[in-house]
């Protein structure tokens, strides 16, 4: 995207393509309530400008030849109390594809361009009404795939991050004046109380950028989804317990083992967390068919790749070599849940030699059939996550927050060491000043076009 323009009006259908009870077409810039004004009637004697700010009206929306295309309500939004901080007007008209095409048709002209991704949204980061991370949360919102990521964006678009960074970046700039007015002084004649007064400084700086990406991996977790392996030698049931978790029969189930070759990966959600659960196909030692041995592979992949693995065994047969030979392929570091699985069937010997190969993991009797056992599952996993996520203040959630933080601290560190080494200060000053502005940068009061075109344009258009 080329370096927009802010003085222009744009104009964009802000509701997704397609049928709908209402769709919204929103309008900001100088131009928006003349560009609108002639295509609208209302029993209203105010022409729209005259009205007050954040109030709606009922009234036709007319084409050039003053014909009747629909009834709208109009949502009048005055600069800078609105979304982008310029003039808005919405016209909430009835949702469909020709009416919304045909009303924007209308609108755009020469006052009037059709705003590009993310336009609107970049506008009000550009009037100040949000910063950086804010509109990045705007996009965590709409994309937010279960109940733990919303909250996360909605914390972060109320600001709450903002001020957690404006927390830090203000003590940057404290120990930077702090330092420059005793750049004067040779490191020997410092007061003590004043060198320590600066530690404490940097001690309490550091940890708090630490704390911040500490917490990223875990937002990472709640935002992208936690991968959760189904494992297990053939014909234990894990299709069945799949399917049964998904609550639909997504995966093959039959009595012939090996139906499951490519790992099968599905979305769900438990307790407010985005999970991706994954089908496997069933571990056996020992050479076998190729396309098994292709099918094992990929199961061996994925259990390297996931955050759970819910290891299944027949809790009606006893454990036999092949039911060891999956649990030994489980990397270590693994979360494990041991699955009991046909818990409808009398139980097998089996019981004690899994506590024995399992120790201390959870292990839950259950039956993909009749789905006993599956509340206890649910909350197992979901203590998993508690622990895993638990929240430490705030938390960043973007590659971008967790670089720029990444070079603010390497820069941090360095100031600090020159200081603890005793070096004059003004050789600690430039990496402070370096640490600032990453912290700058984080949160957008510096920043450059391709940045802001990079962020912007993941955003849909009309947001
Ligand atoms: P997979 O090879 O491990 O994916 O196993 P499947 O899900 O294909 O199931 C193998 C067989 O076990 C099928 O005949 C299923 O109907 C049966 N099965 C799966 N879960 C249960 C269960 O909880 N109880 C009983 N009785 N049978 C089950």
């Amino acid at each position: 995207m080329s370096k927009l323009e802010m003085d222009d009006t744009i104009a964009a259908v802000a509701t997704p393509a397609g049928e709908g009870g209402i769709a919204v077409i929103r309008v900001s810039g100088p131009a928006a309530f003349d560009s609108v004004q002639p295509f609208f009637m209302s029993h209203e004697k105010n022409s729209l400008k005259d009205r007050p700010s954040n109030t709606v009206v009922w009234g036709k929306f007319l084409d050039a030849s003053g014909a009747p295309v629909d009834q709208v309500l109009v949502s009048i939004f005055r600069a800078p109390q609105s979304y982008t901080g310029q003039d808005v007007i919405e016209i909430s008209c009835h949702g469909g594809f020709a009416i919304t095409k045909k009303i924007l048709g209308i609108l755009l002209s020469k006052n009037v361009r059709h705003a590009e991704p993310g336009e609107f949204t970049r506008r009000a980061f550009l009037n100040g009404k949000i910063d950086l991370t804010q509109a990045e949360a705007v996009l965590d919102l709409i994309h937010a795939k279960s109940g733990r990521s919303l909250e996360i964006a909605i914390r972060q678009l109320s600001g709450s991050l903002s001020r957690a960074l404006k927390t830090l970046k203000d003590d940057l700039v404290r120990l930077l004046a702090h330092m420059e007015a005793y750049l004067d002084f040779p490191e020997e004649d410092l007061e003590i109380d004043v060198k320590n007064g600066m530690q404490e400084q940097f001690t309490r700086i550091r940890e708090k950028i630490r704390q911040l990406l500490a917490g990223f991996s875990r937002n990472q977790l709640i935002r992208e989804g936690i991968l959760v392996t189904i494992a297990g030698k053939p014909n234990v049931g894990k299709s069945s317990l799949f399917n049964a978790l998904l609550e639909r029969d997504r995966a093959l189930v039959s009595d012939m083992p090996h139906t499951t070759r490519d790992p099968l990966e599905e979305a769900l959600e438990i307790r407010g967390f985005y999970l991706r659960l994954r089908d496997t196909a069933g571990l056996v030692p020992g050479p076998g068919h190729p396309l098994d041995k292709m099918g094992m592979d990929r199961a061996l992949e994925a259990l390297r790749e996931s955050d759970i693995v819910l290891y299944v065994v027949d809790g009606s047969l006893p454990l036999d070599l092949s039911d060891r030979h999956v649990y030994e392929n489980i990397p270590l570091e693994k979360k494990v849940i041991a699955i009991v699985n046909k818990s409808d069937l009398p139980a097998g010997a089996g019981a004690k030699d899994l506590q024995a190969l399992t120790g201390e993991k959870p292990r839950i009797p259950l039956s993909a059939r009749t789905r006993e056992g599956f509340k206890e599952l649910e909350e197992t996993i979901a203590c998993f996550l508690e622990e895993e996520t638990s929240e430490t203040g705030e938390q960043i959630t973007k590659l971008r927050h967790k670089n720029s933080l990444e070079s603010a601290l390497v820069a941090l560190e360095s100031a600090e060491k020159s200081f603890r080494e005793k070096m004059s200060l003004e050789f600690v000053t430039p990496d402070l000043r370096a640490a600032l502005e990453a912290m700058k940068e984080l949160t957008g009061e510096v920043y450059s076009e391709d940045l802001l075109d990079v962020i912007f344009s993941e955003f849909c258009i009309g947001k």
